[in-house]
């Protein structure tokens, strides 16, 4: 753990970044994006994160490495499933934050061509969703995960 980085932090469930969970094992930490007080927020948007502090993908372990892999495929698979996307996009940007964490959305159906796969979550006619909707999905989400956790290092 480091002191001072914002997803160890948002893993010791403090600060602005702690989000409904949707998954958790030896090595992976799965979370919905939160909602705020007054402002639902997009539905669909994961970050899947090592529960250790590695920087970056490169410095990852193999087996969490093969953690996040396997995390990943089961959330975009479990994405397609409860919201039947036009996508699923995966990114790992890491510039802000130096605490490994992969992006994981779904472009809804209807998404206006303007936005770029960087972006849909801006649009504002995406489907939304305060704090008890959002844990209603990750609820629905984790369901996905329950087959898979002996694979998944728990
Ligand atoms: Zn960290």
């Amino acid at each position: 753990m480091a002191e001072d980085c914002l997803i160890c932090q948002k893993h010791r469930g403090e600060g602005a970044l702690v989000g409904p969970l949707v998954w958790e094992d030896r090595d992976v930490i799965v979370t919905h994006r939160p909602a705020a007080e007054d402002s639902p927020t997009f539905l669909g948007y994961l970050f899947v994160e090592t529960r250790r502090h590695a920087p970056s993908l490169d410095t990852l372990t193999e087996s969490e490495a093969m953690a996040v892999a396997r995390a990943v495929w089961v959330g975009a698979r479990a994405l397609r499933s409860e919201l039947g996307p036009e996508f699923v996009f995966s990114a790992i940007v890491g510039r802000q934050v130096a605490h490994f964490h992969q992006h994981l959305f779904v472009r809804h159906p209807g998404t206006p061509a303007q936005h770029g796969w960087m972006d849909v979550d801006e649009w504002t006619g995406a489907p939304r969703g305060d704090a008890p909707r959002v844990a209603a999905l990750c609820a629905r989400l984790r369901g996905y995960f329950q087959p898979h956790a002996a694979t998944l290092n728990t």
